[in-house]
């Protein structure tokens, strides 16, 4: 028996018009890094490609590769930590250029292909630093040759609407834009990730880039979630053992029964990205009742309190994630945030994919 993940394409398309509408006039790309947040990024990128979505952010060249076969040769993808000269061969990706160095190295290999300019405005991680900034602005020829179509930057606090480094960052944007020698403001600008698309018009740009939001994860912390759900999560009960109360569950004994329980094990553990930080403090559904997680989390197996659900038998699927428990509500469990559940799902689900 084995857990089943289901992604709902629907939804993430959904998500995507929903999305594209609050950019408009500007554009709206679909950013699928990490095998598109660990929901596929093949099959992803096909329902936004169908969604009518024509620009796509990888972070690596394998994954534009693979992205580039399954999606044929119409849209833009772009890889975010840029490639060496002629490395994606007839794939046609979009290099970021994160710096005068890799400005140069594709100057020289031939140029005037596409390339998109990463400059840093307050992340001080990839992107060219305000002292390349002023480089380029003094060297005007540095540019010439390469075919710009995005300049862009990255928010570091957008999912905090208050933080005053949204404005100084935007604010730096629009200056480093305006100084862009050969190119200046018509370039076009890309600002926004999911949570950029919520701090008003300003920051929506002529192309945002949202990831999080396009698979469910609530790009306005603290209110409420406008995105759909987009994954669903459900392992099978193995066996279920009745102990009497004193009796300790799994690793380390952390559990002891305090009454005569029936305890479900079920076929997912941290092996598949179930954060071993949920270690008595997951949450399980089961016929429409919470159950709690008791014990530690081992690596293939959970063990779960079902003495309240009397009818639950081997074979029935608990959720592990879903409506109930979204993965911002298990991330906030696990003390982590719901990237870093949805990036961890493991290889050895089925995965089902429904809504396309
Ligand atoms: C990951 C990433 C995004 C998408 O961010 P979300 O918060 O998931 O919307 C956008 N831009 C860059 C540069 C990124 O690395």
């Amino acid at each position: 028996m084995q857990a089943v993940l289901t992604v709902d394409l629907g939804a993430i398309a959904a998500n995507w018009v929903m999305l594209r509408d609050r950019a408009s006039p500007g554009a709206v790309a679909g950013v699928v890094k990490a095998d598109g947040y660990g929901l596929g990024a093949g099959p992803v990128g096909r329902a936004l490609l169908a969604a009518g979505c024509r620009h796509f952010f990888v972070a690596q060249l394998a994954e534009g590769m693979a992205l580039r076969a399954a999606l044929g040769p119409g849209p833009m993808i772009a890889v975010l930590g840029g490639f060496a000269p002629g490395a994606d061969e007839d794939a046609a990706l979009v290099p970021v250029l994160n710096s005068l160095a890799d400005v140069a190295a594709h100057a020289t290999a031939g140029g005037d292909g596409p390339a998109i300019l990463h400059l840093d405005t307050g992340m001080a991680r990839l992107g060219l630093d305000a002292t390349e900034q002023e480089r380029l602005a003094s060297e005007p020829g540095l540019l010439d040759r390469l075919d710009l179509r995005f300049v862009m930057t990255h928010l570091a606090c957008a999912d905090e609407p208050d933080h005053p480094l949204n404005a100084a960052q935007a604010m730096r944007f629009s200056a480093a834009r305006a100084r862009l020698p050969g190119h200046g403001p018509k370039v076009r600008a890309s600002l926004a990730n999911s949570s950029g698309l919520f701090l008003g018009p300003a920051f929506a740009s002529d192309l945002a880039r949202p990831g999080c939001a396009l698979y469910g994860i609530n790009p306005t912390p603290g209110r409420p979630n406008p995105m759909r759900q987009v994954a669903t999560l459900h392992a099978p009960i193995l066996q279920i053992r009745e102990i009497p109360p004193g009796t300790t569950v799994g690793y380390g004994a952390s559990w002891t029964a305090g009454r005569a329980s029936r305890i479900a094990t079920v076929a997912a553990g941290y092996a598949d990205g179930y954060l071993r930080a949920l270690s008595g403090r997951g949450t399980g559904i089961l016929a429409g009742r919470p159950v709690a997680l008791v014990g530690r989390v081992s690596m293939d197996l959970l063990t779960f309190d079902v003495t309240d659900v009397p009818g639950a038998m081997p074979g029935d699927p608990i959720q592990l994630i879903g409506p109930g428990n979204t993965p911002d509500e298990v991330a906030a469990r696990a003390g982590t945030i719901g990237y870093e559940i949805l990036t961890s799902l493991g290889a050895r689900y089925r995965r089902d994919y429904v809504g396309a």
